[in-house]
């Protein structure tokens, strides 16, 4: 199977992940998309402030009525800083006829070069990348290697960010639309962006 990861910290789920997450599976012609909610990323450590539960439950409502959609615990689970290679190394290893993709938005495409032992992952999973908007894509500033490991899918740029919505949360603005109503009334129900 092929299979695409969509990594992030979901705080919370929204349309952009959805949307990026539909029209690569289809361009990519990927069997599955699984969604991964890190449990604190490097880039976010001490600046996250909502419950990995409550992230991974706001997943499961959003991908809920999708078959090819899944959502894989991996990094809640194991708790700590959630190192992208780590956490693929373990996938792959443990599916080896499967062939693993990881989405990422251009926001992060360009922080690539960063990303923890990123020589070891580019060789294990390729990267599938989607635009968004303020974030423009300089692939020919990545490393030859990197470069020839990402592909560009199309979609309709998203004005989409998580921490806009909780940001509109914490002003008491509508977030409806932005993201699925499943998702809003879990928000709501759990008090999760309330000053
Ligand atoms: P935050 O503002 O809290 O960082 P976010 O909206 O950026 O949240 P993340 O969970 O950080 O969401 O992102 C997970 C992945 O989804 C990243 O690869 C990111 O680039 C991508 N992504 C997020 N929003 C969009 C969007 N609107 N369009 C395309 N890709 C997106
Ligand atoms: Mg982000």
């Amino acid at each position: 199977m092929r299979i695409g990861i969509m990594g992030g910290t979901f705080d919370p789920i929204h349309y952009g992940h959805l949307l990026a997450a539909e029209r690569v599976g289809e361009e990519a012609g990927l069997d599955e998309v699984w969604f991964m909610p890190a449990n604190v990323p490097p880039h976010k450590r001490g600046q996250l402030n909502t419950a990995a539960s409550h992230r991974l439950r706001m997943v499961e409502l959003a991908i809920g009525d999708n078959p090819h959609f899944r959502v894989a615990n991996n990094e809640v689970e194991k708790g700590g800083t959630s190192y992208t290679v780590d956490t693929m190394s373990e996938i792959v290893a443990k599916h080896p006829s499967d062939e693993f993709s990881y989405i990422v938005g251009t926001d992060m495409i360009m922080y690539l070069p960063k990303w923890y032992r990123i020589d070891d992952l580019v060789r294990i999973v390729t990267f599938i990348g989607v635009g968004r908007p303020g974030y423009e894509l300089k692939l020919h500033e990545l490393a030859p290697e990197l470069q020839s490991r990402v592909k560009i899918v199309p979609m309709p740029l998203m004005e989409i960010s998580s921490t806009h919505i909780r940001e509109r949360c914490r002003n008491g603005q509508s977030i409806r639309y932005l993201l699925p109503d499943t998702v809003l009334d879990y928000i709501e129900v759990n008090r999760l962006y309330d000053v």
